[in-house]
Order: structure tokens, then C-alpha cells, then sequence
């Protein structure tokens, strides 16, 4: 069985900030394993290279992220 998938999708999944709902806490970017998340002004960004892994939105209190899907950006 092979398992390429994550490498796959690099930068063509990724997550979205709400930055109306952003408090900037920085919980999200305590928890995300490859740091492509920072707190700038008080907002989360996110930075190339995300994996889904989806624990910054299980950490969002605020509901802040969710997976965007299928986004391509040309
Ligand atoms: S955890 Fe949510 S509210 Fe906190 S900085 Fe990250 S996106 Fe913003
Ligand atoms: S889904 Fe995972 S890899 Fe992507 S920004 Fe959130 S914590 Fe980081």
C-alpha cells in the first residue's frame, strides 16, 4: 500500500482564517506541527506548506479556520 497523499497536496489544501473571528490568541499556532501559522496585528496567517492535519481548527475556540477545498490559485 502506498501513501503519498499528504506531499500531494501541499499548497493546493490548505486552511482559511476568519479574520473577523480571529482574537489572535496564537493558540493555532502553538499546535501546528510544520509552524506555517503567526499572529501578525492580532490576525492568524497561514504560510505555505500546510498538511490538513486540522489541529489549529480543533484548537480555534473561536471557530476562526476552516479546510479550504479545492482552491486553486493561479
Ligand atoms: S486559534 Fe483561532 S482565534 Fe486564536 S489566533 Fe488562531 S485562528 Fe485566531
Ligand atoms: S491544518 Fe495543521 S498544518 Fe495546516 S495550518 Fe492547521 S495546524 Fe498547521
Amino acid at each position: 500500500m502506498e501513501k503519498g497523499d499528504k506531499r500531494g497536496i501541499l499548497g493546493e489544501l490548505g486552511v482559511k482564517i476568519d479574520t473577523l473571528k480571529c482574537t489572535g490568541c496564537g493558540a493555532c499556532t502553538l499546535v501546528c506541527p510544520v509552524e506555517v501559522l503567526e499572529v501578525i496585528d492580532m490576525k492568524a496567517r497561514v504560510k505555505k506548506g500546510c498538511i490538513n492535519c486540522g489541529k489549529c481548527i480543533e484548537v480555534c475556540g473561536w471557530m476562526a479556520i476552516t479546510l479550504e477545498k479545492d482552491k486553486k490559485k493561479k
